[in-house]
């Protein structure tokens, strides 16, 4: 059978990652958290104290740069350097870095190689901002999900609060989500833009089941029933 490739687009927030995890356990094949890279080189970039926008010092980083992805129980794990960073790549501070480091176009050549590289005969699930346009840009289903930046913030009002970690309110962290959203959108090296050939997927106001349910339609209306 040959492999499927399904892109998964969009700005921080829409639930890209919910999305493919979902989407990668129903249809059994791998997923690929794109944005899981550029975070761990921004935890690199941070924790050698390197100021993140600056190109000239982050680009030595990845001469050497040691970025695993695997799986345990389904659960993604990001190991950087050997040592398991998963948790410690979610802070606030590592997102805004991994922002930084995405604009640097040698950072985005080296990560963009690497994610080619690990999706080459895989079928796969990748989820980012430029995986329809620059890393898959033959991907069989191309998917760019997005929703309003209120309910993105409340997502993430949400989670945190959950997890115990709230520490902001709602409109900081309303206003945190403009700012990578500008960022990404307005940066020279691929910056976040929907793929002439994507479906757009606004997720406001729908639940996560209603969500999966309409990419796995996409999914068969595209003729790869045998994923399904
Ligand atoms: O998706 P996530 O929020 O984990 O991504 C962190 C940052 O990495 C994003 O704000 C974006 O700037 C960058 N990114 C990117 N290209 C990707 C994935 C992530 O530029 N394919």
């Amino acid at each position: 059978m040959r492999p499927i490739q399904i892109a998964i687009d969009g700005p921080s927030g829409a639930g890209k990652s919910t999305m493919a995890k979902l989407i990668s356990q129903k249809l059994n094949i791998m997923y690929l958290d794109t944005g899981a890279m550029y975070r761990a080189l921004a935890l690199k970039a941070i924790r050698k104290g390197i100021d993140t926008k600056n190109g000239d010092l982050v680009t030595p980083l990845l001469k050497d740069l040691d970025i695993r992805i695997s799986y345990e129980n389904g659960n993604q794990k990001v190991l950087l350097d050997g040592e398991d960073v998963t948790g410690l790549i979610r802070t606030d501070e590592v997102s805004m870095g991994a922002s930084n480091v995405s604009a640097i176009p040698e950072v985005r050549q080296k990560l963009v190689e690497l994610q080619q590289k690990l999706a080459s005969n895989n079928s796969v699930v990748m989820d980012g901002r430029d995986i329809g346009t620059h890393v898959l840009p033959n991907a069989d289903v191309k998917i760019f999900l997005t929703a309003s930046v209120k309910e993105r913030a409340l997502r993430r009002y949400n989670e945190l609060k959950e997890k115990g970690l709230l520490s902001k309110s709602l409109e900081e962290l309303e206003k945190e989500i403009e700012l990578r959203d500008y960022n990404d959108s307005n940066r020279a090296a691929s910056p976040l833009r929907k793929a002439e050939d994507a479906i757009l997927l606004d997720t406001t106001g729908l639940t996560i089941e209603q969500v999966v349910e309409a990419i796995l339609e996409i999914v068969k209306t595209k003729g790869l029933t045998h994923a399904i």
